[in-house]
């Protein structure tokens, strides 16, 4: 058995930006669905979440970072979606609905400047 003095620190932030090495959505219970059709492009799911977790491209709302939602629900929450229905519901489940989908991280220095000051009209994500 190993003292305490030759045990790895836990719970510590060993280096400044590294959260998007760890990939954290694996332990949801529920995740979110996009309904592309009841999307009016409000884009609140991108500004409420707090994972960064909704993508973008050219502009407009993307995809899911299923990398990295940790299914809280905010979104789906927030969304007001067209016609009363939302473009986006939760389901049980970890798995997302295109797990073999490309995927790639929302969170970089960039996006946050960008959430920081204004909408993402340049924001040009892949999904
Ligand atoms: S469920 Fe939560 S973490 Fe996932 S995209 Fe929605 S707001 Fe973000
Ligand atoms: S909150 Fe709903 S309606 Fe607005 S952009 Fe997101 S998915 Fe679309």
């Amino acid at each position: 058995m190993k003292a305490w003095q030759e045990l790895n620190l836990g719970g510590v932030v060993s280096e400044p930006g590294s959260s998007r090495n760890f990939q954290t959505g694996s332990w949801r219970s529920y995740h979110p669905v996009w309904i592309e059709e009841n999307c009016c492009q409000c884009m609140l799911c991108w500004i409420y979440c707090p994972d960064m977790s909704v993508k973008t491209a050219d502009g407009k709302r993307g995809e899911f970072d299923y990398d990295f939602c940790k299914g809280c629900g905010i979104c789906a929450l927030e969304c007001p979606g067209k016609k009363g229905q939302k473009a986006i519901v939760m389901e049980e489940g970890v798995s997302g609905p295109e797990p073999d989908a490309p995927r790639g991280s929302t969170r970089g220095d960039e996006e946050r400047a960008e959430r920081a000051g204004g909408p993402p009209s340049s924001r040009t994500e892949g999904v």
